[in-house]
């Protein structure tokens, strides 16, 4: 029987490509996204994966979705946490809100679907979780005080759960993407932009299934020796 995997926010942007890179592979895929109907309902058409909604920054939604995703489709054995938002400003600018809705749904989101999904892991002794932190996140980012401190914490949360995990068949890592081609980078005004660019050593933004193929690997049987890691894929801006 074919694993069944579960992308947060993957119906657009990096999680669309890792649900269709997760598919070619073999898995049977579960798209969760946030509020975009529109964007999912065109995802589930064109690519046949169905789509759940639920907000992962709110606990029992997580508990209650994951459960119908198992009742519906079957016991989940993969979760790419990729659901993620900005609310750029600095921290003069910055709303507790700004920082209260990237925490509860960046980091948030992560001990939700683990609380929902990683028992159940251990008990079948087989499991993988890839959490999608930041460059951000590990070089930090002028205006993005919420959102550095919440893919650091990314980076934390992986290695504790990792150790917890390492015996059971259970493994959970981190990609940090750096400046990937999506609507969250299409945000960012052009000057600013331009002089990210011009950092990045390749001399380019990272395209989506660029990140897609890194969870592939740290998913796969051949990936289990790995574990606790951060995977940085980021045309070399940040060497970490
Ligand atoms: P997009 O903004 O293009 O897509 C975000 C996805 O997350 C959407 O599917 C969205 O759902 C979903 N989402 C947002 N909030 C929630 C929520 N509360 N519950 C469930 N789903 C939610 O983002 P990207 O593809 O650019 O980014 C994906 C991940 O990669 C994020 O974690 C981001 O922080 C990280 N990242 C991105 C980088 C980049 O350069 N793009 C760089 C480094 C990290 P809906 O469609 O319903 O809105």
């Amino acid at each position: 029987m074919a694993r069944v995997a579960i992308v947060t926010g993957g119906t657009r942007g990096i999680g669309e490509a890792i649900s269709l890179a997760l598919k070619a592979q073999g898995r049977t895929v579960v798209a969760n996204y946030g509020g975009n109907d529109d964007a999912a309902k065109r995802f589930a058409d064109q690519n046949g994966i169905p789509v759940f909604k639920w907000d992962v920054g709110d606990h029992q939604a997580c508990i209650d979705g994951c459960a119908r995703v198992t009742e519906e489709v079957g016991p989940v054995d993969i979760v790419v946490n990729n659901a993620g938002i900005t609310r750029d400003g600095t921290l003069a600018r910055m709303s507790y809100d700004d920082w209260h809705d990237v925490m509860r749904i960046n980091l948030g989101g992560c001990f939700n679907m683990a609380k929902a999904c990683f028992p159940g892991m251990v008990e079948r002794g087989w499991g993988r979780i890839v959490n999608i932190g930041s460059i951000n996140g590990q070089a930090g980012q002028y205006g993005q005080v919420n959102y550095a401190a919440a893919k650091s914490g990314i980076h934390g949360f992986t290695k504790a759960l990792a150790q917890e995990g390492a015996k059971k068949g259970v493994t959970v890592n981190a990609i940090a993407p750096g400046y990937i081609d999506t609507d969250m980078v299409a945000a960012v005004p052009a000057p600013v932009l331009e002089k990210i660019v011009a950092k990045i050593p390749v001399g380019r933004l990272g395209q989506a299934d660029e990140i897609a193929r890194g969870v592939v690997f740290l998913t796969s049987d051949e990936g289990g020796f790995v574990t606790g890691s951060t995977m940085s894929i980021n045309g070399g801006q940040h060497m970490y």
